[in-house]
């Protein structure tokens, strides 16, 4: 029967479980990735697992998030991260090198492979046929250590692409018409897969781009198939003999299909503040800006950047805004200089970050009160940039670089005709691994003693499910929380990734600055959200700092994946109203009771109630868990669980 490409590279991994949409299916790992961000915590776990060297074909950990190191806490993570990785066996890219998900596709990502990472745009390494999935830290530590990788399988949505880009219209407005017809929430449970025609049209890049920013539909990835674009990207990286062809046989039928004419999209914007507020740049041409971004894993690479500066050659940024420009890598960096574009961009006015996340994760350039900004990046839920009530609107690198110049939302077609870009230096004299540190022999390997630096803590125990749950509602939120709600980016909590102590004073600060001292004195209890809870990165800290302030589950009307299996792995209950309407009867403050989930979850039934205290009422609440989820849960988490099981 013909397949797909995702079948077909699920079946070559699956280790157990069942591959029917929705069932928990165990993939083999070949690859895993960590970020300093999420990389901390996780490589804590992993050291509790008591083992002398990680159990994977590769693994890899960049620091690209927060390298601001502008006190002793930052490097002290640093250092405690190079360290693990010299004991245990792990590649270490150091602050500078480059981020995280645009080095792993110039030098690490391989066609047919499968990659699990820290870090939810781990997704873009699909662009060159490998499946790549974020999650959660402790996950990705089990995975260090050998274990399959626990996923629910997904349905697969075919998207046909057809004809060619027209003028100024890029790959981001691909992955933004998308969003605009899918929402943050249409990708749930599903693989996006691209094909047809258009396909080659698009090189590794540009597929970059899409297959980072439609982890934004809430997707579990996306791939494109291997093919000659994806040859001549290996070749140029000095990794041609990793190439293999690699496609959906042809016939394949998809779950869903999506068909997009190229030739018909136009330059698109979101607007503040999610991803999927899509509408044409033209609907809000004209408005003041006063800032401009342009980098970001998803809008990085070399083609992009050059783009910017061939516009901005012999002009001058609008003085009325400013504007940063990020390079991907240290290699997209040396082709800036050697081509000549990072003098235009210099000369133009444009400020140069260093290869790394920065603005992007809220470390520095937060905007001013009240001013616009239009950043090239993936994301823009509300307080992401660092400022709160701030107004970022999310577009190509040809959008913002036209706004860059009238200092107002420009349509790029409005600048005429599209310049050439500048000759191109190949890209293999810029390829350069010297600053990776390798891994040590075992033997040298375990003479390295980890560096556990003053603001490292250890990972909070996990205990047993209780018989009974019982607490107040400590808060009711809306719809599309994000994982920024509650476990903000910025500089606030920049140096905290290690430290769950000092961070859980920030959950829901935007939201209710009163919350963490509420949950503290009514001891614990529940929170209550809407559609799509926990949208947005794999931090896992979302979870590990509510659960230190008492919080035992989680009810909302519906869960975004990782941020679910975040809940599941430490322990904490997500469920779901069986009756949605029967959120608008919850109260904050209500005492709540849960006297048979324990039981519940043994029997492996579907719903449990909650008792609300002094009015005799009920609410009905769904436990729909895999068998697997139900195990960890009663142990009181994947830690747990694996300890209890010996599973290492
Ligand atoms: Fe870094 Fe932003 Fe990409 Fe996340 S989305 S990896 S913060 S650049």
């Amino acid at each position: 029967m013909a397949e797909t490409l995702t079948t077909k590279l699920l079946k070559t991994h699956q280790a157990g479980g069942s591959l029917t949409p929705g069932e928990d299916v165990q993939l083999r790992m070949d690859q895993v990735l960590l970020e300093d961000a999420t990389g901390t915590m996780a490589c804590l776990q992993f050291e509790t697992l008591g083992l002398d060297r990680v159990r994977v074909p590769f693994a890899i950990q960049y620091v690209d998030h927060n390298v601001l190191q502008i006190d002793s806490k930052n490097q002290d993570d640093h250092h405690y991260l190079q360290s693990v990785c010299a004991h245990y066996g792990l590649i270490y890219s150091p602050p500078g090198n480059g981020i995280s998900h645009y080095l792993h596709l110039e030098r690490f990502a391989h066609p047919g492979q499968l990659l699990v990472g820290a870090d939810s745009h781990t997704t873009m390494a699909g662009a060159i046929g490998m499946l790549a999935i974020g999650a959660g830290g402790l996950d990705v530590a089990l995975c260090l250590s050998g274990q399959p990788f626990n996923v629910p399988a997904p349905r697969v949505i075919g998207v046909e692409l057809r004809g060619k880009l027209s003028p100024w219209v890029q790959a981001k407005d691909i992955v933004l018409e998308i969003l605009r017809r899918r929402s943050v929430r249409g990708g749930v449970g599903s693989i996006f897969e691209f094909f047809g025609e258009g396909v080659a049209t698009l090189n590794v890049t540009q597929r970059g781009t899409i297959c980072n920013m439609i982890m934004e539909t809430g997707a579990t990835t996306g791939v494109f198939p291997s093919d000659e674009q994806t040859r001549a990207w290996m070749s140029a990286q000095h990794r041609a003999s990793q190439w293999l062809p690699l496609a959906a046989d042809s016939g394949a039928s998809y779950d869903e299909v999506e068909v997009i004419d190229l030739s018909s999209l136009e330059p698109l914007i979101a607007k503040p503040s999610s991803p999927d507020k899509v509408v044409p740049v033209r609907e809000v041409a004209g408005l003041a800006v006063g800032q401009v971004c342009v980098g970001s894993s998803v809008n990085s690479g070399y083609e992009d950047l050059a783009l910017v500066g061939a516009v901005l050659h012999e002009k001058v940024v609008n003085p009325h805004l400013v504007m940063t420009v990020t390079p991907g890598s240290r290699q997209i960096e040396d082709r800036l200089i050697r081509s000549g574009t990072y003098l235009d961009l210099v000369q133009a006015g444009a400020r140069m970050l260093e290869p790394v996340c920065g603005p992007c994760a809220g470390f520095g350039q937060a905007p001013g009160s009240g001013v616009v900004s239009v950043r090239t990046f993936n994301r823009n839920f509300p307080g992401r940039s660092g400022t709160d009530h701030d107004q970022v609107y999310l577009a190509s690198p040809a959008t913002a670089v036209a706004t860059a110049l009238r200092g107002v939302i420009t349509d790029p077609r409005d600048l005429g005709t599209e310049p050439p870009l500048p000759p191109a230096p190949a890209p293999d004299v810029s390829v350069d691994d010297k600053h990776f540190l390798y891994p040590l022999a075992p033997a040298e390997a375990a003479q390295v003693k980890v560096f556990h630096g003053p603001n490292i803590l250890p990972p909070p125990p996990q205990t047993p499910l209780t018989q009974q749950l019982v607490g107040r509602v400590l808060i009711v939120v809306g719809d599309d929380i994000s994982t920024g709600d509650l476990a903000p980016e910025g500089v606030a909590i920049f140096d905290l990734y290690s430290n769950v102590k000092a961070m859980a004073f920030f959950v829901f600060r935007r939201l209710d600055p009163q919350f963490a001292a509420r949950a503290r004195e009514w001891g614990g209890g529940f929170i209550v959200g809407g559609q799509n809870y926990g949208q947005g990165s794999s931090r896992e800290h979302a979870v590990l700092a509510p659960k230190f302030l008492g919080v035992l589950a989680v009810i909302a009307k519906s869960f975004a994946r990782i941020h679910r299996r975040n809940l599941i792995a430490q322990g904490l209950v997500p469920l779901t109203f069986a009756n949605e309407a029967d959120y608008d009867r919850v109260r904050l403050g209500d005492q709540w009771e849960f006297v048979e989930l324990h039981g519940v979850l043994e029997r492996g039934e579907g719903e449990c109630r909650a008792r609300i205290a002094g009015s005799g009422e009920e609410l009905r609440l769904r436990t729909s868990f895999t068998p697997w989820e139900r195990q960890v849960l009663l142990a009181g988490g994947l830690l747990a669980y694996t300890r209890a099981s010996e599973k290492v």
